[in-house]
């Protein structure tokens, strides 16, 4: 007698907790943060939400997933994927598949992806893939994210570090397959530089994409 009323005491918290778990993904939708190791993603993920991604042991090796929940959205921080000097290949192709994977899954909570690139380093990275005869993964993911249908941000971080802001990203839209000038993206590109919190650009583009929630 005990144990069934005690079995059904935690049968009723188990539905309240299901029942409060499906409320809050009703109501929060997810902004996702990818990038390559580096770009300066955790600074800007500190600059929107105010937390600090919690690392692993080894640098570069972020806990995943970080979460945080800010106003009726949660941000959340994917780790960081391409070159990781303390990870192997086969580690990195795990990161991509936990990429890849969590977008197929979560495609429809997702009000937005930001891919965060170093606007300073991203061509030079991308030339040196294709001369390996490789489609450069940056760029394989941004497609990858129009496929499934998710909408994307590109943050174009460390842009103190360009002298020439419109040739640069004039020539890294062009290579995601937009027409420049990048000025007609503006819904979609944002010069920022996260270390310098000067990341208005992209706050519009957020704004944009909750009024539409
Ligand atoms: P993550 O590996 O992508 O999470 O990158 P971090 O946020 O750890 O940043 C990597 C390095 O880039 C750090 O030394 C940051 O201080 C630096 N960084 C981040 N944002 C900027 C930026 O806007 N401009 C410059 N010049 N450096 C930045």
């Amino acid at each position: 007698m005990g144990q069934i009323s005690k079995r059904k005491r935690v049968m009723e918290k188990d539905s309240l907790f299901q029942y409060g778990l499906s409320t809050l993904t009703i109501m929060a939708k997810e902004i996702v943060l990818i990038g390559r190791s580096n770009v300066g993603k955790s600074t800007l993920f500190r600059e929107l939400t105010g937390k600090r991604v919690k690392v692993g042991r080894r640098p570069g090796i972020t806990k995943w997933p970080f979460k945080s929940q800010v106003g009726g959205v949660f941000y959340v921080d994917m780790p960081g994927y391409g070159f990781m000097k303390y990870a192997s290949l086969e580690e990195q192709d795990r990161t991509k598949d936990i990429i890849i994977k969590y977008f197929e899954e979560h495609a429809s909570d997702i009000l937005l992806a930001i891919q965060v690139i170093d606007a300073s380093s991203f061509l030079d990275i991308a030339n040196r893939w294709e001369d390996r005869g490789e489609i450069p993964l940056e760029i394989e993911l941004y497609e990858f994210l129009g496929d499934l249908g998710i909408e994307v941000a590109l943050a174009a971080n460390k842009m103190d570090r360009i002298a020439n802001e419109d040739e640069a990203l004039d020539a890294i839209v062009e290579r995601l397959g937009m027409l420049p000038p990048w000025r007609q993206w503006l819904d979609r590109v944002a010069p920022i530089s996260a270390k310098r919190g000067q990341i208005e650009p992209l706050h519009l583009i957020i704004k944009a994409h909750l009024a539409k929630k």
